[in-house]
């Protein structure tokens, strides 16, 4: 399944994902209860994440996607980021869930979410699959977090080295050959 010089050394097995998942979902529709939340995904690392976090809401939500790049080769300044797909409902006075893959600086989360609270919604709640605290650059609150994991490259479930490895049902971490590595886990094309 890995591209030659790749090794992924599994870390989550789908079926700790999808339980996982099951609970956030549990969760989410007990504090969104009497709500129609807007879920809004982050392209493209969320969108499996999000198409199955959906499945669990008890309750109406509607959901819409933003993407970003970053300008350069990696996010180390929140100036880089852009929004090359924005979100198209109008988040004015709405409960909004950003659903975020996966979170490492925070620059990226952080950037976004200032810019979603300009838009006036009445909660801005922020969601990422798996946490990786220890390299926060940032003060960012995470309401929900699916895993906290310290360190690594991961990929599968959505998440991606240069657009491989997104349709693997589990997550992995991805070991390089000797001349090859992310860089800085640098993010989105
Ligand atoms: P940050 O929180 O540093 O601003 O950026 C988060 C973004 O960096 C994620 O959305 C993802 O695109 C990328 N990223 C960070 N860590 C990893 C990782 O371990 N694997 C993959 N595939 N992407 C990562």
């Amino acid at each position: 399944m890995a591209e030659p010089g790749h090794t992924i050394h599994p870390v989550l097995t789908p079926e700790q994902i999808q339980a996982r998942v099951a609970e956030l979902g549990e969760q989410l529709s007990r504090d969104f209860q009497g709500e129609e939340p807007i879920f809004l995904g982050v392209l493209n690392g969320a969108f499996i994440f999000l198409s199955d976090l959906v499945r669990h809401m008890r309750l109406p939500v509607q959901v819409d996607f933003v993407r970003l790049a970053s300008y350069g080769a990696s996010t180390t300044s929140s100036g880089q980021i852009r929004i090359t797909k924005d979100c198209e409902l109008d988040l004015t006075g709405r409960c909004v869930l950003v659903v975020e893959d996966i979170v490492d600086t925070g620059l990226t989360l952080h950037w976004l979410a200032e810019r979603l609270r300009a838009r006036g919604p009445r909660q801005l709640k922020l969601c990422a699959l798996i946490d990786k605290p220890e390299r926060r650059q940032c003060d960012l609150h995470l309401d929900y977090v699916g895993f906290h994991i310290p360190r690594g490259f991961l990929v599968g479930y959505g998440l991606d080295y240069n657009e491989q490895y997104r349709y693997l049902p589990g997550i992995g971490e991805l070991h390089f050959g000797a001349s090859e590595g992310p860089q800085g886990h640098e993010r989105r094309p």
